[in-house]
């Protein structure tokens, strides 16, 4: 068994290849503005640096078709057109990419599993609107999502809890698990009748034998760090009453103020909040193992502040 790290993160420019290009929100400068304030608050040296990874088709289609996964190959040769209706456009190079950002987030949950870390960050990674079978909202392969499958089938869990407080609702995993009672799904996000994708309604709380195991709670536009940590006793409460065995934690930073595209207020406070309280609740019920992913975010200031300080709560809860 090698040496337990405390908090594995993950570092490459592989991962800045999931980018559409520079100028637009999910430009590859988000990875080297986070990059610089991992450095200037030396965050790098008390971690373990991992290379990013890349995904093969099975793993992928874990999650997604058959049929969507050969279209992505297919589109990724050309780089021409859209992967959904028009806000994710595909790229050369987009297939390995987004394979990338899925084989990362693999990577980092089998190092947790097998013990070699007892935390994980991937920066450029949640991205958790895609569909089982299409592509949205600047998400190609739901890495969540793949994550999730594969500690279901591959580790036996019995029980994956998945907690989202990125501005959006993180409708790719909560309609891929809406029906299975092992994902304990909890989503703070801003209310869907004012921001994309439109849904995370409070009544949206799982169909058939998984009801009552999904947690959406939508916020209104403006909401701030009061009105965070108010609703955020809620996700502790839910999270106690189904006692997840790992915790996989979507940290997006679009919910801060000054986001370009939300409406959310929150500061980094709400960040931190969050992590030191997942990593206590990890420690409860999961023998400490929790993967935090970058998410959404494209203010480069906050998305390097929030995501810093969720690295320095898991290095500080280690
Ligand atoms: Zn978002």
């Amino acid at each position: 068994m090698p040496e337990r790290c405390p908090v594995c993160l993950y570092h490459g420019e592989e991962l800045a290849r999931y980018s559409f290009g520079h100028g637009h929100p999910f430009g590859p400068d988000r990875l080297d503005a986070f990059w610089r304030e991992v450095q200037r608050q030396g965050l790098d040296q008390g971690t373990c640096l991992c290379d990013p990874v890349m995904a093969d088709r099975e793993e992928l289609e874990r999650f997604h078709t058959r049929a969507y996964v050969q279209r992505v190959k297919t589109q990724s040769l050309s780089g021409h057109g859209y992967l959904d209706q028009g806000d994710t456009p595909a790229f050369p190079g987009v297939y390995e990419a987004a394979a990338t950002v899925v084989g990362t987030t693999l990577d980092a949950v089998g190092r947790v599993m097998s013990g070699e870390c007892r935390r994980a960050f991937v920066p450029i990674a949640g991205l958790h609107h895609a569909r089982r079978g299409l592509a949205a909202g600047f998400c190609v392969f739901n890495d969540c999502g793949v994550a999730i499958e594969t500690l279901l089938a591959e580790h036996g869990l019995e029980r994956v809890g998945y907690v989202d407080i990125d501005a959006h609702h993180g409708d790719g995993v909560y309609f891929g698990f809406e029906d299975n009672p092992a994902v304990i799904f909890a989503d703070l996000h801003e209310d869907g009748r004012f921001l994309y994708p439109g849904t995370g309604h409070a009544s949206e709380a799982g169909t058939g034998p998984a009801f009552g195991t999904k947690l959406n709670v939508p916020m209104p536009p403006l909401a701030g760090d009061g009105l965070f940590r108010k609703r955020w006793a809620e996700v502790e409460a839910f999270l106690r009453g189904h006692a997840p065995q790992i915790l996989l934690f979507q940290c997006g930073a679009d919910s801060l103020a000054g986001d370009p595209i939300t409406d959310m207020q929150y500061s980094v406070a709400a960040h931190r909040l969050a992590a030191e309280r997942l990593c206590r609740l990890a420690d409860e019920f999961c023998e400490g193992r929790i993967v935090a992913f970058g998410g959404g975010g494209y203010n480069r200031r906050n998305l390097a502040t929030a995501w810093s300080a969720v690295v320095k709560a898991f290095l500080q809860a280690s």
